[in-house]
């Protein structure tokens, strides 16, 4: 379950990174159960990059506020983007190692809000976001850990199956979204501020706190600025992932991107 998305633009295959191929029609072996002797192997000592959208899900199925959560379970660390922090699970200790807080001897405590990495897993998930080639394409990779026994299950899947018996639509849509304003980031939009500085709390607070980011939609009447009827921003101010994604759009517009908004 450590496996990760890439959201590099990738335009040709041979630009894909040396043994690996995307999978297309292809099918794949694999099945992950209780029955297999590795159980929970993947949970331990893996480094498990968390999105917005992944922090909407398990922190309502913890019933905790945003802020509390990336508190409790989340760690930064300096990942492939310069100018914004990546954050990951923070693994809790469990004799000799490392591990998932929400592992249990039973196995995932929040399987139906795993994790994008966790469901993903055995696929890996890129994503040619090249905006001049037109919409993103995906592409789906097979990985294999030798100590994932699961490849050798016979049930055969193909990429399609995967995605819907995992509930991936939903996790990947949001994830596009997330990896527009992460190449955004990219490119330093902090108006010389630096990293740190307040527009980049301004814009983590947007991806990875969504109960303060509701509570500044309110305070500084956010919505009011843009052209929105009265049903949209009440189902924006109603529902989390419809606030991400108004804050995703926010960011692009404050930021200088190409956003959806239209100011009023
Ligand atoms: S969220 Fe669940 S599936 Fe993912 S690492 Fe933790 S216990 Fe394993
Ligand atoms: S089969 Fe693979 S994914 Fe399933 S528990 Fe074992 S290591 Fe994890």
């Amino acid at each position: 379950m450590s496996a990760f998305l890439r959201f590099e633009p990738m335009i040709e295959s041979k630009e894909f990174p040396e043994g690996m191929h995307p999978l297309g029609s292809e099918e794949f072996t694999f099945k992950c159960h209780p029955g297999v002797s590795c159980f929970t192997v993947c949970c331990k000592n893996v480094e498990l990059d968390l999105y917005p959208y992944d922090i909407i899900r398990l922190k309502k199925r913890l019933a905790i506020d945003s802020e509390t959560f990336m508190r409790a379970h989340t760690e930064l660390k300096k990942g492939a983007n310069p100018y914004f922090p990546t954050v990951i699970l923070k693994l809790v200790s469990a004799g000799q190692v490392r591990q998932c807080p929400f592992l249990t001897e039973q196995g995932c405590t929040v399987y139906e809000d795993r994790p994008t990495a966790c469901r993903t897993y055995p696929l890996e998930r890129a994503v040619d976001r090249n905006v001049e080639r037109g919409l993103p394409k995906e592409f789906y990779f097979l990985t294999n850990h030798d100590y994932c026994k699961g490849h050798f299950e016979a049930q055969q899947n193909s990429v399609k199956q995967w995605i819907r018996s995992q509930h991936l639509e939903q996790y990947n849509q949001m994830n596009d979204r997330w990896a527009e304003v992460d190449t955004l980031f990219s490119s330093n939009p902090w108006k010389g501020e630096g990293s740190g500085g307040p527009t980049q709390q301004l814009a983590f607070m947007v991806c990875y706190d969504i109960d303060r980011f509701k509570e500044f939609t309110k305070v500084q009447r956010l919505l009011d600025h843009y052209r929105l009827n009265r049903e949209q921003k009440k189902r924006i101010a109603g529902d989390d992932t419809k606030l991400l994604k108004f804050g995703f759009e926010w960011l692009k517009d404050i930021l200088g991107g190409r956003s959806e908004l239209i100011k009023k």
